[in-house]
């Protein structure tokens, strides 16, 4: 990953890809406070653009803030360069990788006098769970690890040390021969994926667990207005696990992981074991939506060759 070839905006300048590092005494190395985004960019018939640019970057100012982290850059020139990152390696496509950091000016849990460095990559990236998984859904289990408590870690927060909770959960899962986790919260009540939001599919009306210890996902909340769009009511409320075994259908939601049906939760087959109908629809429509042939939410995509 660190040695290929492209551009790395880091600081306000664009490196070259191999040029773009830190020293091993990064603070964030050592105690994991930074904070992050997970965006992509779709091919669209007028090059690429990048989907809810907007929302992303407002959520990385946002965690910053919640974490008292003071981004040396406003919104306007995180948006320019994201654009500028995509469209100066050349991609038709991508995900992109901002984050803020604490640098090696000091060490210790204080972290006064830090500097805050701000990071963008971007690299071409496929399905997330396997190219198969969009039409015949993942299997999943319920994680033996507990999702962070909203006065642990801060969930609202997309926090880099947040992922630890996540990794171990997903490496669980993938040990068990599963594709992803679902973490429950401190209560036991469905929280969300490593790195999704969840849904189910109930007689006609869609079910989501409210936003306690789940992050506020971008991708739910374009399904949330594609739902309404499609007059399916939409109902946020505490889920336990066996309301997922008995629903007839499920799926996930993020930026990396789009829309994939769940086929099979702890061994239970859900609904019919593949893509519903119901998540068929909303994820050809969110498919429109992020490759632009869609009239409405069009300015939910950046196109970076328009700047
Ligand atoms: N929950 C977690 C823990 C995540 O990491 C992500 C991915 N950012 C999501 C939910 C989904 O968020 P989004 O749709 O904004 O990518």
């Amino acid at each position: 990953m660190a040695d290929r070839d492209g551009v790395i905006w880091l600081d306000g300048q664009m490196l070259p890809w191999r040029e773009a590092k830190v020293h091993v005494l990064t603070h964030t190395l050592h105690y994991g406070m930074g904070a992050f985004e997970g965006v992509r960019a779709y091919h669209t018939d007028q090059g690429a653009a990048i989907f809810r640019l907007a929302d992303h970057t407002r959520r990385l100012c946002r965690s910053a803030h919640i974490l008292n982290m003071k981004l040396p850059y406003d919104a306007t020139t995180i948006n320019d360069a994201c654009r500028a990152v995509v469209r100066e390696n050349g991609l038709e496509a991508g995900y992109m990788r901002p984050m803020c950091f604490y640098g090696a000016e000091g060490m210790g849990l204080r972290a006064d006098n830090l500097q805050v460095h701000l990071m963008i990559a971007a690299w071409p990236w496929g399905t997330y769970l396997g190219d198969d998984s969009m039409e015949q859904g993942i299997k999943v289990r319920t994680s033996s690890y507990t999702r962070h408590h909203v006065n642990i870690t801060l969930c609202k927060a997309k926090a880099n040390g947040n992922y630890m909770n996540s990794m171990l959960a997903l490496q669980e899962a993938l040990a068990s021969g599963c594709d992803e986790a679902l973490l429950l919260d401190n209560e036991g009540y469905v929280a969300e994926g490593s790195g999704e939001n969840v849904f189910l599919v109930r007689d006609g009306k869609i079910y989501t667990p409210e936003l306690t210890s789940a992050l506020e996902g971008i991708t739910r909340d374009t399904i949330l207005r594609l739902a309404a769009d499609l007059d399916i009511p939409v109902i946020e409320k505490r889920i336990t696990r066996d309301e997922v075994y008995i629903a007839d259908e499920a799926f996930f939601t993020g930026t990396a992981a789009e829309v994939t049906p769940i086929r099979e939760l702890d061994g239970r087959v859900i609904g019919s074991g593949k893509r519903g109908p119901v998540t068929e629809r909303l994820q050809t429509l969110y498919f429109d939506l992020v490759h632009g042939r869609s009239d409405k939410y069009a300015d939910w995509l950046d196109y970076v060759n328009n700047q």
